[in-house]
């Protein structure tokens, strides 16, 4: 409990002086609570002794009243502190996490961690916030509490005072018992959940797949079976942990008669005077209220040790590397040059890499020279979309260097590596906005009409103008309202806007009608002029014109040429060619 509590202190960062300072509050609200206890039991005992006069009465009912707004006032400085702390820490972990993502490679966005990620974002960082943070200054002040009461009963006799260490003792026992079973299910119902998240988007991204090919009634199932096992994992929680809350009612029961017995047979022996069996009586039912109460918390600590270790999870993930800190030379200002006096702007050099152990890419060396195209062709599988993504370093290579205008990339801030190069995806992905906010987020410092060039250019300008609110129309979720070749065009008029010096460009394989097809390809004609291309080739008669094509099959480059050149050698491209031609 004790390293739970520590954990969540651990990530309050910079406001862990207004958490503390929350402590204290807390326990001031937590005597203020038991002041009025303290009050009736000395206004009776001066009944009793006869003492009672005119103005102790008065007195005591001013110190009542003073004591029950002073418990007002430090609930409310409580709540503050804590609530809008749980609020700004978790702004902070948001912030933090989100400039994590942003640093993570690729990969780990394609290996089933979106459902940990956006159960960690929304489930698992709103349950501290709202359920945890509250309470943690309680939580603190309960134990503060139990200690002073303990303490107290030493003052009182000795023999109350070992009793009631050994009551806390007891609760300590039921408490770690039920700490373990409810860790045990939080753990698991974590997994649960992130498995029905996983599912869930699985269901909702699949939908139009699972419509087509009637799969309607596997997925279902398979979503059912995981909302049932969801089902199946709270009832197993709660019957486990059911027993264990009944027993610490009854330790709390059974450690207070014990007490209020010992206290009797204190009183009859004479130790006792009537005041403190009346005090007693009155402070009886308090003596382990707060180790209940803190015990009680324990469900959310546990979730919250369990979120927590999620939150750890996705942050130990390892950042891409952006120790880099050199910017790139501008372009055609530097390059390798090799022994014929060549200048290259990217060059590949023995390249090697693996997504796990096994080897994707096999020393993979080319050179490409500014404003000059080149194709990458093959089997599907071959490794052409890893040769081009590792250029933008969506993952580390293992061996060798790629170089852009002869600096390694690892070397240069990644800042600056994508300062040069843009990507054209087949996937393409519009965000739920305007579509000139999606063209502008290439360069958020461009004016309106430099938008609207690069959307003339790349032909989108004159379907945007029919929208109904032209470049202000908000594009439905993921684009839905546009079609493939249009979304195609506007994220080519992204492209065109940043104008990098070097372009990659994944040719889209899906179909699009014979207009789609004439307006893409002027606009990508438009965006590679005076480029250096680097494409991913689907259908050989768009890169015949390439300056250099490169044949990838099974990670190696196994032919290198032009067009002519390759066609000569009647290979493996010229196959491909003949085989696309009939
Ligand atoms: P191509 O673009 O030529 O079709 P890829 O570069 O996509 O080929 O794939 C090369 C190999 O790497 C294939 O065996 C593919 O299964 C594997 N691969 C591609 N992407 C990943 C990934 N994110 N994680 C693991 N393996 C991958």
């Amino acid at each position: 409990m004790f390293k739970i509590l520590q954990r969540i202190i651990g990530i309050t960062g910079r406001f862990k002086g207004r958490i503390r300072a929350s402590y204290i509050t807390s326990f001031i609200k937590g005597v203020m609570m038991k002041a009025p206890l303290i009050l009736c039991y000395l206004a009776i005992s001066s009944f009793m002794q006869n003492t009672m006069t005119k103005d102790k009465c008065i007195y005591y009912g001013l110190a009542l009243l003073a004591c029950l707004a002073l418990q007002g006032v430090f609930e409310y400085i409580t709540n503050m502190l804590m609530s809008a702390a749980g609020y700004m820490v978790f702004a902070d972990i948001r912030l933090k996490l989100g400039d994590h993502l942003r640093k993570l490679p690729m990969g780990y966005f394609t290996e089933g961690n979106i459902g940990k990620i956006s159960s960690v974002l929304s489930t698992d960082m709103l349950f501290i916030e709202e359920n945890c943070m509250g309470v943690l200054a309680e939580i603190v002040s309960f134990m503060i509490s139990q200690g002073l009461m303990v303490v107290m009963m030493f003052v009182m006799d000795y023999r109350m005072g070992i009793m009631a260490l050994i009551i806390v003792g007891a609760f300590l026992i039921v408490g770690n018992y039920m700490l373990r079973t409810s860790m045990k299910h939080s753990v698991v119902k974590q997994e649960v959940s992130e498995d029905l998240t996983d599912e869930v988007i699985d269901f909702a991204e699949g939908i139009g797949i699972i419509k087509t090919y009637n799969l309607l009634g596997e997925k279902s199932k398979r979503l059912t079976d995981e909302f049932e096992t969801s089902c199946r994992e709270a009832i197993g929680f709660e019957k486990a942990y059911s027993p264990c809350a009944r027993a610490l009612y009854l330790t709390y029961g059974i450690g207070t008669s014990i007490m209020l017995a010992l206290s009797g047979y204190l009183y009859s022996i004479g130790i006792f005077t009537p005041e403190y069996m009346v005090g007693m009586v009155f402070f009886l039912f308090d003596l382990f209220i707060s180790i209940k109460a803190y015990y009680g918390h324990m469900p959310r600590l546990t979730v919250t040790s369990a979120s927590l270790d999620r939150i750890d999870e996705v942050f130990a993930a390892e950042e891409l590397k952006d120790l880099g800190t050199k910017e790139l030379p501008a372009a055609g200002n530097s390059g390798s040059v090799d022994l014929a006096g060549d200048v290259s702007e990217i060059e590949y050099d023995n390249v090697s890499f693996g997504y796990t152990q096994k080897d994707v890419l096999k020393d993979v060396s080319f050179k490409i020279k500014a404003g000059e195209m080149t194709a990458l062709v093959g089997p599907s599988g071959g490794g052409k979309s890893t040769i081009a993504s590792l250029l933008a370093r969506f993952w580390d290579i293992k061996d060798g260097h790629i170089r852009v205008r002869g600096e390694d990339i690892r070397d240069v801030s990644l800042g600056s590596l994508m300062d040069s190069i843009s990507m054209v995806f087949q996937r393409v992905y519009l965000f739920q906005d305007t579509v000139y906010n999606n063209i502008a987020i290439a360069r958020p410092d461009a004016t309106r009409e430099e938008v609207e060039e690069a959307a003339k250019k790349a032909r989108c300008y004159d379907f945007i103008m029919q929208l109904p609110d032209g470049f202000d129309t908000v594009i439905g979720e993921g684009g839905a309202s546009l079609s493939g070749g249009e979304k195609q065009r506007i994220s080519i008029a992204r492209c065109i806007l940043k104008d990098t010096p070097i372009v990659i460009l994944d040719e889209a394989t899906a179909s699009v009608d014979a207009d789609n097809e004439r307006a893409i390809q002027e606009a990508i004609s438009e965006l590679c002029k005076n480029k250096t291309l680097l494409v991913i080739a689907h259908r050989l008669k768009t890169i015949a014109d390439a300056d250099q094509i490169l044949v990838v099959s099974d990670g190696e480059i196994v032919e290198r040429g032009t067009h002519a050149e390759l066609m000569d050698k009647k290979g493996t491209y010229a196959h491909m060619v003949s085989l696309q031609a009939s």
